[in-house]
């Protein structure tokens, strides 16, 4: 019987081989516009997702080179007309082949279209000039320009102001830095450039200069725990050995110098390096720190980029203009051919996850690009993912540490738990504990500044007792439940729901309540407190604008005010050397989300909090004011000890079958019918019930989505939980049959996946 089932394998291999779909111009608008041609059956073995053929188009049958996306049985088009394929192109494989073959596996991996996943990998290109990279390049001496400086202070030309602080840095600044992340009106620099200060020259003129004064920006000596990090990637590197490597180094121990160094070492021998930074952090301090360093081989890229314009960006990295491309998960597709390294700065950040079909995180795709172009990949954090930590252990990463401050005097700074429940008994019903109010009142009064933070990540309406501190949970799921409208209590994970207790279930006290605390109320209880500081705010609403994210960071790292108060935005990228005290107000707001990464959240949000406190000789405090001064997150974040946190966290996943010790599986099903979305949602469960439980696939729901309604639109999920990945693929697959099978009962229901 094996030699029977091989037999009708290769049938259907030979069946499946027959037509392969072909994209002819790739980089067209729409991707999706794929033609049928024979595979003939010399071609059989060549022909694969990926490569570049040759095919007869058109009336003429003129010859033209098209990229194989999809291989099938049967042909959509009239199968007597197809044409053949003509021949393969020989030679080197592009870029475009490695992103086609990935944008196949990101498909087969997280479930989607190949269409959708071209999309992924494929930048759209659309019809704009393309533009000129300029710079600006500093005109006058330093002591005139110091003038200039003091004069616009005078004047309060604030945007100038930061102009020349930056030219004092670096004389020369790309073009879209200045008016990307330093948020430089036209308005601001023309009468700067028309002055003749300041000229604006097209990368022509700049181009050779720029060789020599390559060194301008010295890179620092690294010490001797970065060094140790750098030979060990550099020995590996020159032995061919390319690995995936994970840096965990405490705030401030110059993980970005090291990757720096690495960058160097790579690009010397010809090679390109993509270095993945979240949004947030990549800041105009942070840019040009690569740009000091690498001049104009360096590229970046941002959402804020039109569509058109990161087309462009990509067309320079194709043409080898530039060797290094930093930006956010989206740069991962530069099309690179010769590509040596990809560096990802804040590993465990949740923007490295796409939100949008394929669900892919960016790391494992970073790992899948590297092993595919033999690159290297290089994870750093300060608070490493369970995920990256755990294979870093396992052996599949190879770990560094980073132990020590890497500025001299540097030291971490000292951090203090206060216990709210404390407060609220002696009679403090304010925000600020009375320790914080005090240290608040000194820094005031020695003018150094201090940040005041919430972490409302993943802000949802949990209820807690603010006697005893308890938040109420789901019996079963071990997450806070939310509190619905119609005011019942509601689990997002089981569907478990009770009314709203008046009583706190675990300590009888009435003084149970919605916990929610915006930045906006904050900004105004610490100006009523304390009237005589000057008080900045930054969060969804004040950052809105374009650049009004820089705007704040340049306006209080500029000493413009004295307390900084924010989300998580603020813990990223700046460093504000006269930051001596942070205050966390709330430290479980982020713990009690109805997630179960609600601890991990929790533990990265306060140790990156933390951090910000005494960047240079001056010592720092950091105050975390809390209900839950016990929970294990909070005291290994106020003791900044990573490993100890981790070995609890593991403790809990292992405990309750969550990733990383198992991998979840979400089918998120959405429908405008209710009706239809209840009949889809039991029918797939009722029928991968039997496999999942042969497979030991653990099946939790349907149950409603988080937010069940959203536009009309009603959301269940399913969870399926199993240690191993290519079970849930098989389950997954079966869901996409039954899905084509019964098609009546998915009318109007759409299917999404996610795996965790
Ligand atoms: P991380 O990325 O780990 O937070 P950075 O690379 O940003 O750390 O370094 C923190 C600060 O220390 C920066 O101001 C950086 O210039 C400085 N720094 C890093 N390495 C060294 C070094 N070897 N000697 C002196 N200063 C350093
Ligand atoms: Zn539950
Ligand atoms: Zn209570």
């Amino acid at each position: 019987s094996e030699l029977l089932s091989k037999l009708r394998r290769q049938e259907v291999d030979a069946m499946t081989k027959r037509f392969a779909q072909i994209i002819i111009d790739i980089s067209h608008e729409k991707v999706d516009r794929t033609f049928d041609y024979r595979i003939p059956p010399q071609f059989e073995d060549r022909i694969s997702v990926g490569v570049l053929v040759k095919i007869p188009f058109g009336k003429g049958n003129s010859l033209r080179k098209g990229y194989v996306v999809g291989i099938t049985d049967h042909a959509d088009y009239d199968a007597d007309k197809i044409k053949e394929i003509a021949g393969i192109v020989e030679g080197s494989v592009s870029a475009e082949s490695q992103l086609i073959m990935l944008a196949w596996w990101l498909k087969e991996q997280y479930g989607s279209t190949m269409n959708q996943a071209l999309k992924t990998v494929l930048p759209v290109k659309q019809k704009v000039k393309p533009k000129e990279k300029k710079i600006l390049r500093l005109l006058i001496p330093e002591e005139q320009l110091e003038a200039l400086t003091a004069e616009a202070e005078k004047k309060s030309y604030k945007a100038r102001v930061r102009l020349f602080k930056a030219l004092k840095e670096n004389p020369l600044i790309p073009y879209e830095v200045a008016s990307g992340q330093m948020n430089l009106s036209a308005a601001t620099l023309k009468p700067v450039i028309e002055k003749g200060y300041v000229a604006l020259e097209s990368e022509e003129i700049f181009r050779n200069p720029v060789k020599d004064s390559g060194s301008r920006v010295k890179a620092v000596d690294l010490n001797g725990e970065q060094q140790a990090v750098v030979n060990a990637f550099c020995e590996d590197y020159e032995a061919g050995k390319r690995e995936t490597y994970l840096i965990h180094g405490i705030t401030g121990s110059g993980k970005t110098e090291v990757y720096m160094e690495m960058i160097s070492r790579v690009i010397s021998e010809g090679m390109q390096v993509i270095v993945l930074i979240p949004e947030i952090a990549l800041t105009y301090q942070t840019v040009m720190r690569f740009y000091g360093r690498f001049g104009n081989r360096v590229s970046i890229i941002n959402s804020r980029l039109s569509a058109g314009e990161r087309y462009d960006q990509f067309e320079r990295a194709r043409g080898g203009d530039i060797d290094i491309m930093i930006g956010p998960r989206s740069a991962l597709f530069t099309p690179f051919s010769r590509l040596g390294l990809i560096i990802i700065d804040e590993e465990h950040e949740g923007a490295y996850k796409s939100e949008v079909v394929p669900r892919y995180h960016a790391r494992d795709v970073a790992v899948k690009r590297a092993q595919m172009q033999n690159a290297s990949v290089v994870l750093g954090s300060a608070t490493p993912s369970l995920e990256a930590y755990t294979k870093a252990l396992r052996g599949e990463y190879r770990m560094f540490s980073l132990h020590t401050r890497a500025k001299a005097d540097s030291r971490l700074a000292d951090v203090a738990v206060v216990d709210l429940r404390e407060e609220l008994k002696a009679g403090n019903k304010s925000i600020f504990s009375r320790r914080l109010q005090q240290m608040i009142g000194d820094r005031l009064e020695k003018k150094e500044q201090i940040m005041m933070f919430i972490n409302r990540r993943g802000y949802a309406n949990f209820v807690s007792c603010r006697s005893c501190g308890e938040a109420i949970k789901c019996p079963h799921c071990d997450v806070t439940l939310t509190l619905h409208k119609d005011n019942r209590l509601v689990c997002h994970y089981c569907g478990y729901s009770i009314p709203m207790p008046d009583k706190c279930p675990s300590c009888g006290s009435p003084y149970i309540a919605n916990f929610g605390v915006g930045t906006q109320k904050i900004e105004m209880m610490t100006k009523k407190m304390f009237p005589q500081a000057r008080v900045l705010r930054m969060d969804l609403d004040t950052t809105s604008k374009k650049g009004g994210h820089e705007e704040i960071l340049s306006a209080f790292a500029e000493g413009d005010a004295d307390i900084l108060i924010g989300t998580q935005m603020i813990v990223k990228g700046h460093d504000f050397p006269d930051v001596t005290l942070v205050g966390v107000l709330a430290a479980d707001l982020s713990l009690y989300t109805p997630d179960y990464r609600a601890a991990e959240r929790t533990f990265q949000l306060l140790t990156q909090a933390a951090g910000r406190a005494g960047r240079d000789a001056r010592h720092g405090d950091v105050i975390i004011q809390t209900y839950n001064p016990e929970h294990y997150s909070i005291v290994t974040a106020a003791e900044q000890d990573y490993e100890t946190f981790y070995h609890q966290e593991m403790a809990y996943r292992r405990l309750m079958k969550y990733p990383p010790v198992n991998v979840l599986f979400t089918v998120q099903m959405a429908s405008k019918s209710e009706a239809a979305l209840v009949e889809a949602a039991d029918r797939l469960a009722a029928h991968i019930t039997p496999q999942a439980d042969e497979e030991k696939v653990q099946m939790i729901g349907p149950v409603d989505a988080s937010v069940y309604k959203i536009n009309d639109i009603y959301r269940k999920i399913l969870y399926l939980k199993q240690e191993n990945y290519d079970i849930l693929i098989k389950i997954r697959d079966h869901i996409d049959c039954f899905q084509q099978e019964k098609s009546e009962i998915f009318k109007g229901v759409v299917v999404q996946y996610d795996f965790s």
